[in-house]
């Protein structure tokens, strides 16, 4: 796929539409794929995570056209994106809301950055799938039925597929990141046990911790790849 000139890299060639509204009223978007969508990609579902949303937008603004079997979310979580909080509004820790059958209502613990322990405290929700960003998230999957969704997160490192699948191996060759079937702790109602109950491949893509500009410079190739089709992994 020919890529944009770079003057005209400071927008996104074609238009969102909304899956949904956050709790705030913030309106949830998506950028569709012109054909049937084969992968999602989604960014910012922890909102003090906003590197993962920066790198995902310079990969959509780098093509000319909609992806062809590619969907993209550049904010599953805007609230917290604006607040700069890994939950939502309400204090809700996103991918402990899932409806799975692990999911639990003991507070989620945290770390407040790499070195620290995990002694911070949010909610998993009232309920599982309480959180109208959750259940947003899940109907666009179940409308748009992508075989695979990538979750951009940040910054542990690593390529995390409890099914060690085609496209995890894929990115972990491609990014040198390693590839992992777990993060080392449990993670009840996350968006990747959620997918691994309804038969969807998740592959959790964690960017390493680092500058925003070594980040787009390492990690959008990789993303430009995926949206444009163009990587070998199925
Ligand atoms: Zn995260």
């Amino acid at each position: 796929m020919k890529l944009r000139a770079r003057q005209d890299i400071g927008t996104i060639a074609w238009e969102p539409s909304a899956y949904g509204s956050s709790h705030l009223g913030t309106s949830l978007e998506a950028w569709r794929p012109s054909g049937k969508c084969e992968l999602l990609i989604h960014a910012g579902i922890h909102g003090e995570e906003a590197e993962t949303t920066i790198a995902l937008s310079r990969a959509l603004r780098l093509l000319t056209e909609p992806s062809p079997h590619c969907a993209a979310v550049l904010a599953a979580n805007p609230d917290g994106l604006i607040r700069g909080t890994r939950g939502n509004a309400r204090g809700v820790d996103l991918n402990r809301n899932f409806p799975t059958r692990d999911w639990r209502p003991d507070p989620v613990e945290h770390r407040s950055t790499l070195d620290d322990p995990r002694d911070v405290r949010l909610s998993p929700g009232s309920g599982p799938g309480s959180e109208p960003e959750t259940r947003a998230l899940i109907d666009l999957i179940e409308e748009l039925k992508p075989k695979t969704v990538v979750a951009l997160h940040a910054p542990l490192a690593c390529i995390d597929d409890a099914n060690q699948g085609q496209l995890a191996h894929w990115l972990a060759e491609r990014t040198g990141l390693p590839l992992v079937a777990d993060v080392g702790y449990p993670t009840p109602g996350s968006f990747g046990t959620w997918g691994g109950e309804h038969n969807i491949g998740i592959v959790t893509y964690e960017f390493p911790l680092s500058t925003t500009d070594a980040l787009v410079r390492e990690h959008v190739p990789v993303l430009v790849e995926l949206l444009a089709g163009e990587a070998s992994w199925s």
